[in-house]
């Protein structure tokens, strides 16, 4: 039988906490929070993304936002049990605000808050039309002269970005970009979204050929329209291509393709953007509120620089341009690089009987799929999970719960257990030359994404092909440069090449504001994402969030979006509603603008 003793604790706690933050007691409410206590809140109180660590941090906060935020209704959520565990009590909860109703999960530890997450879902006034409120669709009655959906959806197409313009306009089509796109068409607010690429899901089909994701289907999700139960666990690149292309006309998006934009500036007495965008060789100049950069955090090419690029002879791109192995069958290639990117073109390039060599220069992280999807994720995002009850939305709100600061402390078991596990495939790879990590504090692949987005392979095969010796691998050296035919190492090797490919990665995001509005906008934005961890490519001091990711920058009006296909679905809820509150009018004064540590 269920222990109903856990609800007690959490509506004992919850009406106090309700009663406290309804009277301006922002000491009684700061009491009910343990010393080490994390309050993370997604636009509710603060019209930003940010954790308050420690009573103090939630005192301030408070004591800013309070009285502006009249929080009310605390409450267990509706149809939900607390429960309790290892001494810790956990619940979903719901509350409103004086604009919205929110969502949260609570842990408590010896009576008190532990962590807090409060989320808003919907604006008062504005919910989104599902359910009850859905469209009717069809228009009963007679009428003369009446417009049909699709005479109606035309006239929206020829008008939008001409004669009437869009409210936001997003820079960047791709899974990001759409996602975003259909929330803001749930919520009302004219878009455009930009895309320099023919057809939606392009971003997807011109990557390598052999690309499959490399998170399983339970983890990619799209807002409102789930995949169906027979989707495959990891989606091939061109059937997730189709997928956004489908998904973005049936969520009747104002989406233009083939239209590239070429600059764009903001008028700070007008707040109005001016965006020139190409589109059929016509320039077509748009003014919308807002500009929304999701052009991707892995779009933006590092391509290195080395002596003797211009005198090779051979093939030679970076690995966002590599058209897959077909033409290079019997020939000689190097991959510089050794993340996801440089294992998934060495192996496609062995399979298609390239003699390839992988040339490592640092340790790199590696994470069998299996493991990955058995230890790290299973819980969460899997089959079994779904079987049990768990909800894509609560998975990505218990997630969302741990905060960043602790959440290594919670992954570093999962790694030591993955590495006890694979401990004969590591001990293989290392035989082989391989140079390994598991993160600087041992934290695995996860924080890896969240502080650098980089330095991993999650492996779902070339591993063995870099173990048994069938992709050669050169480790420890780095290219000194490069003559009309090879490719010579810092140790003196020299490698014969009819391809080098430069699997060097991705820059910040803030290079594309640099591009398309100015480097002095781009400075004043800093890097984007990041924590501010300490670790290696993510130097501090501590955000506690990711950088300018989905929150308001120092820029007024631009916004940055993206990241995968889970961060896409999870943020685009909350800065589709910032975005909404400022087309309404809603007052968003944002608590605890970030500061900008670093330049790009
Ligand atoms: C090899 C590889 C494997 C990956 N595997 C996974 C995975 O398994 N799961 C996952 O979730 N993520 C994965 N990722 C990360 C992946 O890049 C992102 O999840 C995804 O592409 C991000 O989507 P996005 O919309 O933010 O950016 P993108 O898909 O990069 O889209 C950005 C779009 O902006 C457009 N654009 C840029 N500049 C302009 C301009 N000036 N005008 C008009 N349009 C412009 C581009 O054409 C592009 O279509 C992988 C990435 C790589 C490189």
């Amino acid at each position: 039988m269920l222990d109903k003793a856990p609800n007690g604790k959490v509506s004992d706690l919850l009406n106090t906490l309700g009663k406290a933050l309804a009277a301006g007691e922002v000491e009684n409410a700061v009491d009910l929070f343990q010393t080490d206590c994390y309050w993370r809140d997604l636009v509710t109180f603060t019209w930003n993304i940010k954790t308050m660590e420690g009573k103090e941090q939630v005192r301030d906060m408070l004591k800013a936002r309070l009285a502006d935020t009249k929080p009310t209704n605390w409450k267990i959520a509706d149809g939900e049990d607390a429960s309790e565990a290892d001494g810790i009590t956990e619940s979903w909860i719901q509350f409103e605000t004086g604009v919205a109703r929110g969502f949260g999960h609570m842990r408590l530890k010896d009576g008190r808050i532990w962590t807090l997450l409060t989320t808003m879902s919907e604006l008062k006034g504005h919910e989104e039309p599902v359910g009850f409120d859905r469209p009717m669709g069809a228009k009963h009655g007679s009428e003369r002269n009446r417009k049909t959906w699709k005479e109606e959806r035309e006239a929206e197409v020829a008008e939008l970005g001409y004669s009437r313009q869009p409210y936001c306009v997003i820079i960047g089509g791709g899974q990001g970009g759409i996602a975003l796109g259909a929330r803001l068409r749930q919520l009302n607010v004219p878009t455009i979204i930009i895309e320099k690429n023919e057809r939606p899901g392009d971003s997807w089909r011109k990557r390598y050929k052999s690309l499959c994701l490399h998170d399983p289907v339970w983890y990619d999700h799209l807002p409102y329209l789930p995949f169906p139960r027979n989707w495959p666990v990891f989606s091939p690149k061109d059937k997730i291509g189709d997928w956004l292309e489908m998904y973005t006309k049936v969520m009747e998006l104002n989406y233009w393709g083939s239209t590239e934009c070429k600059k764009a500036s903001y008028d700070e007495k007008s707040h109005e953007w001016t965006v020139v965008v190409q589109r059929d060789g016509r320039e077509v100049v748009l003014k919308p509120k807002q500009l929304v950069l999701a052009t991707g955090m892995s779009a933006k090419a590092n391509m290195p620089k080395f002596e003797g690029m211009e005198i090779f002879k051979g093939d030679q791109h970076h690995s966002s341009q590599h058209p897959g192995p077909d033409k290079y069958k019997n020939k000689k290639a190097v991959v510089i690089g050794s993340n996801n990117s440089a294992h998934d073109i060495c192996a496609a390039l062995w399979e298609a009987g390239v003699d390839v060599t992988m040339v490592q220069r640092s340790t790199t992280h590696i994470v069998k799929s299996d493991s990955l999807m058995e230890l790290g994720l299973a819980s969460l995002y899997s089959e079994q999970a779904v079987q049990s009850g768990m909800t894509t939305a609560k998975a990505d709100l218990i997630f969302a719960s741990l905060p960043y600061k602790i959440l290594h402390e919670f992954q570093i078991p999962v790694y030591n257990a993955i590495r006890e596990r694979d401990a004969e495939f590591y001990k293989r790879l290392e035989k082989a030359g391989f140079l390994l990590d598991y993160g600087d504090d041992d934290s695995g692949l996860f924080m890896k994404y969240l502080r650098r987005g980089s330095g991993y392979y999650i492996d779902v095969g070339a591993s063995e092909l870099v173990a048994n010796g069938s992709i050669k691998l050169k480790s420890g050296v780095d290219v000194k440069r490069l003559t009309e035919h090879s490719v010579i190492l810092s140790d003196g090797t020299e490698l014969p090449a009819d391809l080098v490919v430069y699997a060097t990665g991705y820059g910040s995001m803030n290079g594309w504001a640099a591009d398309l509005i100015s480097r002095e906008v781009a400075d004043k934005v800093g890097k984007v994402w990041g924590l501010g961890s300490a670790t290696t490519k993510d130097p501090g001091p501590w955000e506690g969030e990711q950088r300018n990711m989905w929150k308001p920058t120092q820029q007024d009006a631009l916004w940055f979006h993206g990241g995968n296909l889970h961060q896409s679905r999870h943020y685009s809820q909350f800065l589709s509603l910032q975005l909404k509150a400022r087309m309404e009018g809603i007052p968003t004064p944002v608590y605890g603008l970030q500061k900008v540590n670093h330049l790009g």
